[in-house]
């Protein structure tokens, strides 16, 4: 599932080909997305250019002045630039076209991602609302985690998960975090000390920042031809290796659910 990583890099990927070039057409083959494609996106976008490709979480944001295609990956989607005259694949839902001759295509096998349209002027999308700080921005920290914990007894990992405290820290990278940083996933958070959470945030920003500097490497696969587009293997810690030994110390790993997600830690290292 592509997490806040690859949705960066896909923004990164992408923008060069997209920003300030004419739109031609939209050609949308299949609207059964988690929510439908709107109609609108085929009206409104020919005749206009993406002026900014932002990202808020695991949105996507084109804006083109007059409002806002935004782009969720869901569960298998994935943005590419392709050449004119490329056959659409099975799963390619939705292409772009611009007057370069390129199409930013969206393919979902799964169907669970959605496009959707958010005139100007309406404010925040309904979906984005709430969220909490980005976790690569200056409003989050350890300060922050710190002050919205106080006197709960939510487990740390479902905090630091749950978006309107910060947003986009999937599963993957919670886990990863919280091993950098020492921390038992199931600890109670509002038991945990300001230098902990400084040293948890400072994790998160870690490994979100070198899972997408080693995205940059793949970039080149946004206009490849055939193939996926430019997720990665990340060098992951603990998430995925129960059973394996820890990379510290050597301990067994050991796996625990919780918010139904598959939970990996060490239990030595982490407290
Ligand atoms: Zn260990």
């Amino acid at each position: 599932m592509p997490e806040l990583p690859e949705v960066e890099t896909t923004r990164r990927g992408v923008a060069p080909h997209v920003l300030d070039r004419l739109i031609v057409r939209v050609a949308v083959r299949e609207s059964r997305l988690r929510w439908p494609v709107p109609d609108a996106l085929a009206e409104e976008l020919p005749g206009k250019r993406f002026t900014s490709v932002g990202r808020r979480a695991k949105y996507l944001l084109f804006d083109c002045g007059s409002g806002v295609l935004l782009v969720h990956l869901g569960m298998s989607g994935s943005l590419r630039i392709t050449p004119e005259n490329e056959p659409p694949g099975k799963h390619a839902h939705v292409d772009i076209l611009f007057d370069s001759g390129k199409t930013l295509r969206y393919t979902d096998p799964r169907k669970f991602g959605s496009m959707l349209w958010h005139p100007a002027g309406l404010g925040e999308h309904p979906l984005l609302q709430g969220l909490g700080p980005e976790p690569l921005g200056d409003e989050f920290g350890g300060a922050l985690l710190h002050g919205v914990s106080r006197g709960r007894k939510t487990a740390v990992k479902n905090l630091i998960m749950d978006s309107r405290v910060v947003a986009g820290v999937g599963n993957i990278y919670a886990c990863e975090a919280l091993f950098l940083a020492g921390i038992h996933p199931a600890r109670a958070c509002g038991r945990i000390s300001a230098a902990r959470y400084e040293k948890l945030a400072e994790s998160i920003r870690l490994v979100l920042g070198e899972a997408i500097r080693a995205g940059g490497t793949s970039l080149r696969d946004f206009t490849g031809g055939d193939g996926r587009p430019g997720y990665f293997k990340h060098q992951l810690n603990v998430y995925g290796r129960e059973g394996e030994d820890c990379v510290r110390c050597s301990s067994g790993l050991r796996e625990l659910r919780l918010g139904q997600r598959s939970t990996v830690f060490c239990p030595s290292c982490q407290r």
